[in-house]
Parts: structure tokens; sequence; C-alpha cells
């Protein structure tokens, strides 16, 4: 099974995604990576969905990402008693300390520290800013609000305070303890919410000791500000639109997103838009329009990866939003306009021996026929610089290291491919032919363009490239390798 785009697919599970059929289909429908969102399940849940994931990956052969986001500092209101309730503009509404479940009049809000730094008069934003109320009167457990926008609030919605700055820690008892159990679980990629400061990541990197990459989730003004800091101790990142909209005026979040993008991709690590992508397909089977073309603007940006949130997590249609994005992935990437957008963009200064020969495999396969770039990978390094000069043809990425494949799900135009350990060239070039040939990349009149690192088992040491004709290392599979 392989793809037929480069932009990779992020989808959130929850209660509408639960099931091996359901996440088995959205792997199907496109789903390269799955998120799943520390702040709505159980540890247990969890263990469930990533058990469940696994299963998928060894049904079918291919590695996934499963990505855990951590809560971080977001605040968030407790649970209702009916699940929702429908908030009125100009009704009041109280948050309290109170842990008896909510009803129409009020809801526990668990952050005492909100309260202390709370004055009346601030705007108290929920769920992505969906909803606001305005502070009326406040004291050191609670805060009588009145409702100026109306909608529906439910169980555990964001609340944001972008008039009040709050003295939070980056990581809560409750994120050490979801880190370490999703790190022991085996999870891919965590991702980090609220980042404020590089020191915030380096605190979850040391935490995670290798076991997981780090993922850092732009949604704070200072997160903007110091984002080469950031970005310099993160392994990826997520334009985290949802409450970036909320903190910042929503009219930021665009040159924010493209900027952001251009970063990332030029220090040679993935980078994901996320929220409201397909927000209406949530209670709707087809798209807006606009939807579309915001899905589409991303793709043409070059991010990694785009995301589906409560789209695929709690809506109707999980399986049609991951269907439509790879649709509208598919159409964008063979308009000729894509081509030129995405090589105008290549802005990458070459300081290694790794970095010319991704280049000048990017070169080679452009020139002439080459159909697949296969690059030899250990820590995925090498792929992710493959993956930054956006190749025209498919990137396949041959490690032997589990890990690295599936992290690699993440990065763009990537195709990560299992093989036993090699230690001599030619047998990575065998291995390379087989590759291509067994997902459909090539066949056998085609040329590919190897690299690889010799001595072999030396992360970082790329240095060797080969355009191999695949009909004569065909050939040689019968030979000793
Ligand atoms: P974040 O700011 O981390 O994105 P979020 O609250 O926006 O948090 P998402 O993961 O983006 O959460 O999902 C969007 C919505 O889908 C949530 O607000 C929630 O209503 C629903 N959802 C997601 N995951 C779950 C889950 N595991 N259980 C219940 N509801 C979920
Ligand atoms: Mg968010
Ligand atoms: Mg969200």
């Amino acid at each position: 099974m392989r793809r037929l785009r480069k932009v990779k697919i992020v989808a959130t599970l929850g209660p509408a995604s639960n099931d091996y059929a359901m996440i088995r289909a959205l792997f199907e429908a496109g789903a390269d990576v799955f998120r799943l969102n520390m702040s709505h399940g159980t540890q247990d849940d969890i263990r469930a969905r990533h058990t469940i994931i696994r299963q998928v990956e060894a049904d079918l052969g291919r590695p996934i990402a499963i990505l855990a986001d951590l809560q971080g500092p977001k605040l968030r209101c407790a649970t209702f008693a009916n699940g929702e309730e429908e908030l009125v503009v100009g009704q009041p509404f109280r948050l309290d300390l109170d842990d008896t479940e909510g009803d129409k009049t009020r809801v526990r809000l668990p952050h005492p520290e909100i309260f202390a730094a709370l004055e009346p008069g601030a705007s108290l934003l929920i769920n992505d800013g969906k909803i606001r109320l305005r502070v009326d009167t406040c004291g050191a457990d609670f805060a009588d609000c009145t409702v100026m926008v109306g909608g529906i609030i439910s169980n555990r919605k964001g609340v944001n305070v972008p008039d009040v700055v709050l003295p939070v820690a980056a990581l809560s008892e409750k994120d050490r303890s979801d880190l370490e159990f999703a790190c022991e679980l085996g999870v891919d990629w965590l991702a980090l919410s609220f980042v404020q400061r590089a020191s915030d990541v380096t605190e979850a990197r040391d935490l995670a000791k290798g076991r997981a990459a780090i993922l850092s989730k732009i949604e704070k003004p200072a997160a903007v500000k110091a984002f080469d800091e950031i970005l310099a101790v993160s392994d990826g990142i997520m334009v985290a639109r949802g409450d970036l909209g909320v903190e910042l005026p929503v009219q930021n979040v665009p040159p924010i997103q493209k900027r952001l993008i251009r970063r990332t991709r030029a220090a040679a690590k993935p980078v994901i838009v996320a929220t409201q992508m397909l927000e209406s397909m949530i209670e709707s089977p087809v798209p807006t329009r606009a939807e579309v073309s915001d899905v589409a603007t991303a793709i043409y940006e070059g991010a990694d990866a785009i995301m589906l949130s409560a789209e695929s997590a709690a809506g109707q249609f999980p399986i049609e939003a991951v269907t439509t994005m790879n649709n509208v992935a598919i159409e964008v990437e063979s308009d000729p306009t894509y081509k030129e957008v995405i090589d105008s963009s290549r802005r990458i200064k070459h300081t290694s021996i790794a970095d010319g020969i991704v280049s000048a495999a990017r070169e080679i396969a452009e020139t002439t026929d080459v159909v697949a770039i296969c690059c030899f990978t250990q820590r995925g390094t090498t792929a992710s610089l493959v993956a930054r000069e956006r190749p025209h043809v498919p990137i396949i990425a041959l490690t032997n290291i589990e890990s690295a494949a599936r992290r690699l799900c993440l990065t763009w135009g990537t195709h990560c491919v299992m093989v036993s350990e090699v230690d001599r060239f030619k047998s990575a070039v065998i291995h390379a032919v087989r590759a291509a040939l067994k997902y459909g990349f090539a066949v056998e009149t085609d040329m590919i363009v190897v690299t690889a690192g010799v001595p072999f088992n030396q992360p970082g040491t790329t240095n060797i490239l080969r355009v191999a004709p695949c009909a004569e290392y065909l050939i040689k599979q019968t030979e000793p390798e």
C-alpha cells in the first residue's frame, strides 16, 4: 500500500473513532499519523487505542506514527451533569472551584491561579474562542460572568484568558504522569501544548529521554516571539491555530502559519497545520469551499502534514474527512503551479556532505528519468534532509530501526520501509530496488537514486549516491548479496 500524495494526514482519535474497524478504515482512507489527545482520554483509553493502532500496523505491514498530545498548561473547564449546556447571550454564568458537575448556571474551572489573576472586565474565551464571557465580579474561588457570545459548552472545553498573564508551569503533575505513561507505552511523538519558551521543550525532552520525538505546539504569542529558539530544541512543530487565533487577533494566524512552515522546513523538521481544517465536516459529509481552500493553501505552502481534530475524533464523518484531505492533496500536488511554488520556496543553505548528496539526488531525479529517491537512514536525519528538498519524485526511506520508520510517517513525501540491517552498499541498493518495485514506485525498466552512508550503522554519515537501473540489481537477486 502506498500513498499517491506527499503531504501527510494526521487524524485525532476520539469517541467517533475508537474501534479497530474505524481506525483501520481511517488508515486505509489515508491517515498516516494518529493523534491521541491526553486532555480527553484517560490513560486506559489511550492504552486501548495504542494497542489497536499497533494491531492495524501489524496487520497491514506499514509503519504508523502515534502522536500523544499532552494537555500542558491549557486551562479547561470540568464536566457537566448533562455532558453539555447551551449558554445564551446575556445570561449569568459562574465559574468556581466547586467539584460538583456543571449545569446551566455554573461549571468548575479547576485552576485557582486563574481566579487569583482575574479582574472584573476581563474576557474569558471558551472552546477555541467560540463562546465569550465577561467577568463581572470575582474572588479567590469564583468568577461571576455574563455571556457575551453564546453557544454550546461541553465537557473539558478549553478556556483562554488573553488579557491576563498567568504564572503557570510548562508541565503539570498530570503532564509528567502522562508523558511517562506515553513513553512507556511506546508513542512516537509527544506534542507539547502552550509552549512559551525553549526551556519548556528541553524540560520535556529531558523526561522523554529519546523515547519519543518532541513536537512543539505554537499557540501562544510568546512562542511566536521565541520561535527560532523553540524550533532549535524541537523535533517538529504544530501550528495550533485554535488557541493561536484566540491568543492573538485571528487575522495574524495566516502570516504566522506561512512563516512557521518556511522556517520549520528550512530546519529539516516536520510541521503540521492544525485545527478547523474541515470543521463543518463534524456535522456534514461535504466541506465548505473555504475549508477546501484552507487545506489546499497549507499544502501549497509546503506543510509536512495537515490535521483533523474533532472532525475525526468526535464528528459524524471521520472517513469522509480523511478522504477529502486525501483528494485535495492529490489534486493540489498534480497542479503545475504547486511545483512552481514549492521550487521557488527552496532556500536551503547546504552546510554538510549529506546536504550536498540529497540536493544532488533531487537534481538528478529532476533532470533524468529517475522515479524515486531511496535513502538509507538510521535516525531519520537523511530522510528529513531529502524531504526538505521537496523533490517531485517519491522518497523511500529505508531503515532497520522501527522507531525511525514510525516517526518519519509525519515527514513530507516519505514512504518508510523496514529492512534488515545491511552492511554493504550493493545489498543496500538491492533492498532499495526491491522496495521500489514492491510498493509500486518503480517497474523493472526504471532507474532510482540510492543514497547511503558507508560504513553502515554509523548515523549521520550519508556519503554515497548511486543511480541504479532496477533491472541490473534484480538480476543480482539470485547472486549472494
Ligand atoms: P487541543 O487544544 O489540544 O487541540 P481540543 O480540546 O481542541 O484540545 P482536539 O483534540 O482538537 O481537542 O479535539 C477537538 C474536540 O474533539 C474536543 O474539544 C473534544 O470535544 C473532542 N475530542 C477529541 N478527543 C476526544 C476524546 N478522546 N474523548 C472525547 N472527546 C474528544
Ligand atoms: Mg489547542
Ligand atoms: Mg483542538
